[in-house]
């Protein structure tokens, strides 16, 4: 039995006009259904707050100013969990809500809290949804959409393994984007200089500050020795591979 922590970015969950595809929500929560049946305990954490609340805000497409994202996430939060939560239903398995902000891992007293929450769900076989606090975050945007959270959660946890979904096959040795020659690679032992510099600059154009911040996730996570997996979403069966370490992608483990 596994302890797993599963993040799945909103470009993974949208369908192209920006809003929540059921499709797609329906294939990751079959694919969490799959490790729980098997008795794994999974926890998910799940962008997507915006893209399921802005047209209820009366925007037509993806509000770009930050009070109008966190007023879409306002809406859209309820909206999600309540779709998460009726397909895991049906599959008789109880999912809940976790709302975590940055601040709350520097607490002692509320990191500790949290912990002790998020276990006592765990253990009983629900499965925690968590987001960053959209509404109330400045930054969060700033940090790259949870996949820092994410690492973060894991350790708090004490994860056995972090899994980040992405609409990438995995970690390549250039940005894919610019090279048709980029090479994907398949394991990483350590977070070297030069893996962090095929990811590109921090907060650099477009595109490259998602793998940036998925680079330092999984060096978050490698630190509290926690091994983690980077994978397309859309690929058959990619969670249930990942978690039994036969998937295509990138591992990130250390042994
Ligand atoms: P998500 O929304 O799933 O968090 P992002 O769009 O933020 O994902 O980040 C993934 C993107 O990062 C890829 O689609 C790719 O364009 C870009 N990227 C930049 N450098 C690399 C690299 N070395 N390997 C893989 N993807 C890269």
């Amino acid at each position: 039995k596994k302890r797993i922590v599963i993040k799945i970015g909103s470009s993974s969950l949208t369908s192209l006009q920006g809003e929540i595809s059921r499709r797609k929500l329906e294939k990751l929560v079959d694919e969490v259904v799959r490790l729980k049946d098997e008795g794994h305990e999974v926890l998910l954490v799940s962008s997507g707050a915006v893209a399921a609340g802005y047209r209820r805000l009366g925007c037509l497409s993806r509000p770009s100013s930050l009070p109008e994202k966190q007023a879409a996430a306002s809406i859209g939060q309820g909206l999600l969990i309540e779709s998460y939560s009726d397909l895991f239903i049906s599959h008789g398995y109880v999912a809940s809500q976790i709302l975590i902000t940055r601040s709350d891992f520097s607490d002692e007293n509320r990191y500790n809290n949290a912990r002790n929450t998020i276990n006592v769900l765990l253990e009983r076989g629900i499965i925690p949804i968590v987001n960053e606090n959209d509404t109330i975050t400045m930054d969060f945007l700033k940090f790259g959409d949870n996949d820092t959270l994410s690492a973060k959660v894991a350790g708090l946890v004490d994860a056995d393994q972090l899994i980040i979904l992405s609409d990438i096959e995995g970690l390549y040795d250039d940005n894919p984007s610019d090279n048709p020659d980029a090479e994907l690679i398949t394991q990483v032992q350590e977070i070297t200089p030069e893996i962090e510099a095929v990811a590109g600059e921090p907060g650099s154009a477009v595109g490259t500050g998602g793998m940036r911040s998925k680079i330092d996730a999984f060096k978050i996570a490698m630190a509290s020795g926690i091994s983690s997996f980077l994978g397309k979403a859309s690929n058959p069966d990619i969670v249930y591979k990942a978690a039994h370490n036969e998937a295509v992608g990138t591992y990130f483990s250390s042994d």
